[in-house]
């Protein structure tokens, strides 16, 4: 193939002027990016090996070399990993195959403060390396290819690139970076061993670099332009050391992985700038052997509530990297999750089918989602300061001995906040497990919190609720609705307002289904204040419950009336206590869909039955006292009715006739 010229698809020039426009701040990460592609390639190599020893072509020694050239300004990331053929180049170089990615450029705002933001959340890969390059040359051959069949990409980084077929004896690639002048820092060897040594200790490969020494003032070699003269200047060897620690990370023990080599590791598998909220690592023996390294990020990603994005642990076999994203390895609901299972038992050449069905990925699926369930709620545990620390800082001026440690003090403050943070980024989807994990459902209820009748923020829990009901009230209320707002001012809360009794806000949309799947807490049942008659129980004296009865009585007359007019719309018409202020609300039978999740699905273009919810009326209320013997009656009805649906954040069926129907009675 001789040299061509070819465009970049619309989205790699999107990124890449992001990439080289916004990410000045943290221009170290392209060597990160670089440097896993080329182990990445290795483990690929070695992955296909399996099955074709010959690829090797005699060179098993896998391994990445940095090199750079001061003169020329270069610096250069070779690997004797898997390679590139000339039509691999063109795609994996020249266009983004990845549709989180793709994704990610398409919602890209062009405000460069908000977009450097989000590029956190995505690898740049390969694309990194423009932030200090103003031209990148990539020399490949891939394992198993003739010499002659090499490919030399060339690009400025702008609108195109340029591709041509070489002799290339070397398997692997050689990305060679043609720094801008502000970055030629990247051609000192302390500073490149540096980032290698921070982002790259855990890469199982050796990465070499060539070693330096000073030779001052002797003559070292005199072809060269300075004749190696110079003195004091560092001079290169000829032999290799290796930089990295070259071992997983999560192989070795606890006690020798520093928080901060953790949270490294963390950004680079996530490609967040981001520490993660907390991490588990542990080996597991037993009938399957695995070592996991887990991690709960502290910020969603945009497609979060994509149920069919993949998971994010990697699976390796042995050390030996498998796949990505397996998400056999963990529940959807834990999709959030970040990590690594790195399994002693399974072969090496598992596909995703076969991990669909292996006992061993079930026992691992399920030791990690404990493991994962054991942090929340260690989280959850020290979400707020103990009594002792803020007792402290109120007292302390006093002179009063410390009640918590200094130590214990730093500890408590370090933890607190961090579940409410990762509740506010992940509860909705946490939420799920309570039909999909059927297991672990009591765990996940201790893990759910709300916003309530009498509590703002999002941080009540099923346990806090149950230690402040009242006397004789025997359920956990709760409804459902679109907004914070609409819940708190429902008109189905009325009554237990009056009464005192605090009732759950859920607004999530995921909230009615998940409900579907958790009928108590704890031994307590879980009641919708929009479903069924209201039955407050023991909360209601004698008194109450008489002048109910009588109301009842006295309207039976009217209600008939009503249930005729409303038939079309009303499933039935009764009278209720529920109701202090308004003059009437909506409520379905014990078991139907509330309307409001019928209304989500219809919004979602899904079918939903036809629900015909039941009308409540407020006896007390002097517009429904006013319907008896009213001229209006019929429109009186309809707009009762309509009135519900609209509090509750409906739309009347046919709003022309409603607004028609008010502004005759106005007139
Ligand atoms: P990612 O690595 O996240 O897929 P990149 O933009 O970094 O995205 O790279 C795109 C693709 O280019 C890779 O998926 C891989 O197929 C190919 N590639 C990049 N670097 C190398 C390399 N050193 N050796 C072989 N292939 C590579």
């Amino acid at each position: 193939m001789s040299k061509q010229t070819l465009s970049f698809q619309a989205e790699v020039a999107q990124l890449l002027h992001l990439v080289t426009h916004s990410l000045y701040s943290n221009k170290e990460i392209f060597l990160r990016e670089l440097v896993s592609n080329a182990s990445d390639a290795c483990d690929k190599l070695r992955f296909e090996a399996i099955n074709d020893g010959g690829l090797y072509e005699n060179d098993p020694e896998l391994k990445v070399r940095v090199t750079f050239d001061k003169d020329a300004k270069t610096l250069t990331i070779t690997d004797n990993g898997i390679g590139m053929s000339a039509q691999e180049a063109i795609d994996h170089l020249g266009t983004i195959a990845k549709s989180g990615t793709k994704d990610f450029v398409s919602k890209l705002s062009g405000d460069q403060k908000a977009d450097s933001n989000l590029i956190g959340q995505f690898g740049v890969g390969f694309y990194s390396g423009f932030i200090v390059a103003d031209k990148i040359t990539v020399e490949s051959r891939r394992a198993g290819m003739k010499e002659t069949e090499g490919v030399r990409w060339v690009s400025g980084g702008s609108g195109d690139f340029e591709v041509e077929t070489i002799t290339r004896p070397a398997r692997g690639t050689s990305v060679i970076l043609h720094l801008r002048e502000d970055a030629l820092d990247y051609t000192q060897s302390w500073k490149v061993k540096g980032i290698i040594a921070k982002y790259s200790d855990h890469i199982s490969l050796p990465i070499q670099m060539e070693k330096e020494e000073w030779k001052d003032g002797q003559l070292i070699n005199p072809s060269d332009e300075n004749g190696g003269r110079q003195p004091g200047a560092m001079v290169k060897t000829g032999e290799w050391e290796t930089v990295n620690k070259a071992n997983a990370i999560w192989a070795r023990a606890k006690k020798d992985v520093t928080q901060e080599q953790y949270d490294d590791f963390y950004k680079q598998i996530s490609h967040d700038f981001e520490a993660p909220l907390a991490h588990t690592h542990n080996r597991v023996e037993g009938s399957t052997e695995y070592t996991q390294l887990l991690y709960i990020p502290g910020k969603a990603p945009m497609d979060l509530y994509n149920r069919e994005k993949s998971a994010g642990v990697k699976l390796y076999v042995k050390r030996v990297f498998i796949m990505d994203d397996a998400e056999a390895l963990l529940p959807t609901y834990l999709r959030f999750v970040k990590g690594v299972v790195d399994s002693a038992d399974l072969p090496l050449n598992v596909s995703r089918e076969l991990l669909q069905e292996s006992r061993d990925v079930k026992a691992i699926r399920e030791g990690c989602t404990k493991r994962v369930l054991g942090m929340l709620e260690d989280l959850a545990k020290h979400d707020q300061l103990p009594a002792a620390a803020t007792e402290r800082a109120a007292k302390s001026s006093d002179g009063v001995t410390d009640v918590l440690s200094a130590e214990d003090k730093a500890e408590a403050e370090k933890n607190a906040g961090k579940y409410s943070k990762f509740y506010a980024e992940f509860g909705a989807v946490l939420k799920e497990g309570l039909g999909e994990d059927f297991g672990n459902k009591e765990r996940l209820a201790k893990l759910l919190r709300f916003a309530s009748s009498t509590t703002d923020t999002v941080s009540v829990s099923f346990a806090d609720y149950k230690a402040r009901m009242k006397e004789g009230q025997e359920a956990i209320y709760y409804i459902t609705a679109d907004t914070l707002a609409a819940a708190k001012n429902s008109p189905q809360l009325e009554v237990f307002k009056k009464k005192g009794i605090e009732v759950l806000l859920m607004t999530d949309r995921v909230d009615e289904w998940a409900l579907n799947y958790l009928h108590d807490f704890d031994g307590t049942p879980l009641q919708s204040v929009a479903k069924g008659a209201v039955d407050l129980g023991k909360l209601q004296d004698e008194a109450e419950k008489k002048a109910a009865e009588e109301a009842a009585e006295a309207f039976k007359p009217l209600l008939a009336k009503l249930k005729e007019a409303l038939k079309d719309k009303a499933e039935d018409v009764r009278v209720t206590t529920r109701l202090v202020d308004s003059p009437a609300c909506l409520v379905v039978q014990d078991h139907g869909m509330s309307t409001q999740l019928a209304r989500m699905l219809k919004q979602a273009g899904q079918a939903a039955p036809d629900v015909k919810p039941v009308l409540e009326v407020n006896a007390e209320h002097p517009l429904v006292k006013k319907l008896d013997g009213s001229v209006h009656f019929h429109d009186l009805a309809h707009i009762l009715f309509d009135q519900a649906l609209l509090a509750e954040g409906g739309l009347p069926a046919d709003p022309a006739a409603y607004v028609k129907r008010v502004n005759a009675l106005l007139a």
